[in-house]
């Protein structure tokens, strides 16, 4: 039987992409490694124009408790540190590797190891010293959300294999492609982690990948397909009836919460000692020419993607990074992709609907999984009353984007709702 969690919304689900095995894009000839690929301090960084560097190579370190570290995704010379555009900050300083020698990976990358005799800790520091983050959009520190402090003791792991945004089918593909790999990686995470429980979340729109994970003796749960099925704290009410407080994280429940490419990513990790250098990407949209789900070297440019998939139909109107629900448009057909890139949009047409005033019609309130009143939050952060936007709980907002979709007058709410945590933020570090 479902359960279920209040709100949401059914967007249609347009998986053009669920068919298409995951192929593997060549390593382009230049990438742009970002500092900055996940939440927290951006890495630190460990080279300088001119250097030669190798597949695996780290070239950026992590830096400070919530930082994870950055490596080469091709070989070749490193010819500029520089500012560049960034999918998520804008612009952001990078590193620029030109391919010049081939295809030569560092060589502690090994064939295999005899990681099931590592510690914990072991274990532990291996996640961390390949720069794993989350892979479902939010990028953080993986080896941060597997140090929960002592007084917060973890009894289930989730596994959230739910990908619940449309149009992204690289999670479906890999649960498909690789189901021995992902529960490997979740075994790695639980061993961690010490909880008893382990348990993978599917959307029922996925009942193959379900099935294909239950052939291999792991507890698969499937859940409604609705959006936001696959943000956490709806996910673990959905799966445990457990309801994650205001301001609270999982760990505060019993529970960590881990995307199915991100246990890929650490088994990967554990058993070759191979960084994060390369993720499962879904290209589609109505500008692309060949849709696909793709293998793309971390710091490949949105163009060179394109034209891997056949070149544009048409000039896209708009490039988006994610989702439709959730994903952020781009401005250069430069832009990279980064470790939280799940997805590449190429649209022929942009849909700016011209914003009409509040009807007071209450369906954004509604839809909301987190119980917010975005009609009342997004006038407060509209007249910078920012300490009564976080009384009503802006904070809490986890831009899942169900409000602004559902509002008849087009009001852009997420677009208010992030702002005004973004200054909140800004007003409280000064
Ligand atoms: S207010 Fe935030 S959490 Fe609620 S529906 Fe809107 S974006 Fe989602
Ligand atoms: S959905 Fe839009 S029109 Fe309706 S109450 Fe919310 S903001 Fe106002």
């Amino acid at each position: 039987m479902f359960r279920g969690f209040s709100g949401g919304v059914h967007p249609p689900e347009n998986k053009l992409t669920e068919e298409f095995a995951i192929a593997v894009m060549p390593p382009p000839k230049k990438v742009y490694i970002h500092f900055s690929q996940h939440t927290g301090k951006p890495a630190r960084s460990l080279v300088e124009k001119g250097d030669v560097v190798k597949i695996g190579e780290r070239i950026g370190e992590g830096d400070g408790f919530i930082s994870a570290s950055v490596h080469a995704s091709i070989s070749g010379k490193i010819i500029a540190i520089e500012s560049c555009p960034h999918p998520v900050l804008g612009t952001s300083l990078c590193c620029v590797i030109e391919s010049t020698n081939g295809a030569k990976w560092k060589d502690t990358i090994k064939e295999k190891t005899d990681y099931e005799k590592k510690s914990k800790e072991e274990l532990l520091q291996i996640i961390k010293e390949s720069g794993i983050v989350g892979l479902g959009g939010a990028a953080f520190p993986t080896h941060v959300k597997l140090s929960p402090p002592s007084d917060k003791p973890i009894d289930t792991l989730i596994v959230n294999g739910c990908e619940c945004e449309p149009m992204l089918t690289a999670d479906h593909r890999l649960m498909l492609e690789h189901p021995a790999e992902i529960i490997e990686g979740a075994k790695i995470f639980r061993k961690i982690l010490n909880a008893e429980n382990l348990i993978f979340g599917i959307e029922d729109n996925k009942k193959d990948a379900a099935e294909i994970l239950r052939k291999q003796s792991v507890n698969v749960k499937l859940l409604k397909t609705k959006y936001p099925q696959g943000a956490e704290k709806q996910l673990i009410k959905a799966l445990l009836g457990r309801e994650v407080p205001r301001g609270g994280l999982p760990m505060d429940v019993g529970c960590v919460v881990q995307n199915v490419g991100t246990c890929y990513a650490a088994f990967q990790a554990v058993k070759y000692r191979k960084p994060l250098i390369e993720r499962v990407v879904t290209v589609t949209g109505t500008a692309v020419k060949k849709p696909k789900n793709l293998l793309i070297r971390i710091g490949c440019p949105v163009i060179d993607v394109v034209n891997f998939c056949g070149g544009y139909i048409r000039q896209p109107k708009q490039i988006i990074f994610g989702g439709p629900m959730m994903g952020i448009a781009q401005y250069s057909e430069n832009v990279p992709t980064i470790k939280g890139t799940s997805g590449i949009m190429v649209c022929k047409d942009t849909v700016i609907p011209e914003e009409g005033p509040c009807v007071r019609c209450a369906s954004c309130v509604d839809v909301c999984p987190m119980g917010l009143m975005a009609t009342e939050i997004y006038k407060f952060v509209d007249n910078k009353n920012f300490s009564k936007a976080k009384e009503y709980g802006v904070l809490d907002c986890i831009e899942c984007g169900c409000c602004a979709y559902s509002c008849p007058s087009r009001i852009p709410l997420v677009h208010y709702l992030k702002f005004g945590k973004s200054e909140i933020w800004r007003l409280s570090k000064k």
